[in-house]
């Protein structure tokens, strides 16, 4: 079989177990499409319906694989969405995170890591690169066609003096202040990509995770319209924090249902991207069906996120257990039924918070 043609049935299968999944959701009594369809797939972000017929590549916007995470950071498709959804994610926002997460690992001086940087030196700068083998060589690379010419030159006659014939006599007593300054070498990654735009694309992928794992019933949630309002506008503030700035164990990555206390009731996905360097765990919140439903991201900025935004407080969360979500007729809604039950007003943690 070509690469193609596994890509094409690939497709095509996602296509059926998202589609079939469709069904069994469109039988609940509460769930009417008008007009009818059979057969479907919901892009999962401008919500716009398609055919089997739109697995065909030679339309403008067929359906297309979607890795999760994006498969720079070790995702595989796990679900379609329409081309144009796909591609502009691609560049306006997975570019971003995946230049922020690299910048970050050459900032730690991590090994394979590598970025582009400017030196600077008492006030002059020069622009390069910098580059940390696996076996942790440091390589600083000055490059003077790429900066300011009068800069580089002085940074660099600093930073390797010319040897000099006859040196004068230093003399013998110096006033203080006539002290040779210290020079400050110092090194700043260039900043070519937009830190919001990459949390957005975390948002994106938390999103996405749960809509892969849970199926359709997930999408039956009027608080994720403001997620996806938030993820088709990057650059607007829609959301203002969307994430937990923690670190949890391990084990924790998946996705929860945060219980208590009850103004922070909401879906919590717990993921790790990984680079050539390292692993980043991240903790994206999204809205339940029922409340607080959106104000959950008002009570997260106002009591999580003050200062810095790494003030924990005790919150207790339950996993959704392990289940095929998506393809069993059994599973279809059971993600709202634990909704339901850990979000009764007779819940008891199984854990002290
Ligand atoms: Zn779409």
């Amino acid at each position: 079989m070509g690469r193609q043609s596994a890509r094409t049935v690939g497709r095509a299968n996602l296509f059926r177990s998202f589609s079939q999944n469709l069904e069994w959701v469109k039988e609940h009594a509460s769930i009417k499409f008008e007009p009818d369809f059979e057969y479907g797939y919901i892009c999962p972000l401008c919500f716009r319906l398609f055919l089997e017929k739109d697995l065909d590549t030679s339309l403008s916007n067929f359906l297309t694989f979607e890795d999760i995470p994006p498969k720079s950071l070790g995702g595989r498709p796990r679900a379609l969405t329409c081309n144009a959804c796909n591609s502009r994610s691609g560049h306006e926002l997975d570019a971003h995170l995946l230049k922020t997460l690299l910048d970050t690992d050459a900032q730690n001086f991590l090994p394979n890591s590598s970025a582009n940087v400017t030196y600077q030196l008492s006030g002059n700068s020069i622009n390069g690169t910098f580059k940390v083998s696996s076996d942790g060589v440091v390589t600083l690379k000055m490059e003077k066609t790429r900066s300011h010419p009068i800069q580089a030159e002085k940074f660099l006659n600093e930073l390797i003096p010319r040897t000099r014939i006859s040196k004068p006599y230093p003399p013998l007593f110096r006033p203080l202040q006539d002290a040779a300054p210290n020079p400050a070498f110092s090194m700043t990654v260039s900043k070519i990509f937009d830190t919001r735009r990459a949390n957005i694309a975390l948002l994106r992928i938390g999103y996405l995770l749960a809509f892969a794992t849970l199926g359709n019933s997930f999408l039956l949630n009027s608080g994720l319209f403001t997620v996806r309002e938030q993820l088709m506008h990057p650059d607007k503030e829609v959301i203002k924090i969307f994430w937990i700035a923690h670190k949890f164990p391990k084990h924790m990555e998946g996705i929860h249902i945060i219980t208590l206390p009850k103004d922070m009731r909401a879906f919590l996905v717990i993921f790790s991207l990984a680079t050539r360097s390292s692993t980043s765990q991240f903790a994206i919140v999204l809205p339940g069906p029922t409340a607080p439903g959106i104000k959950v991201y008002d009570f997260i900025e106002s009591e999580l996120c003050t200062g810095d935004g790494t003030t924990f407080l005790n919150f207790t969360t339950e996993k959704l257990p392990d289940k095929n979500y998506l393809k069993d007729k059994a599973s279809a809604f059971l993600a709202q039924a634990y909704w339901q039950e850990f979000t009764n007003d007779g819940y008891t943690p199984r854990f002290a918070p």
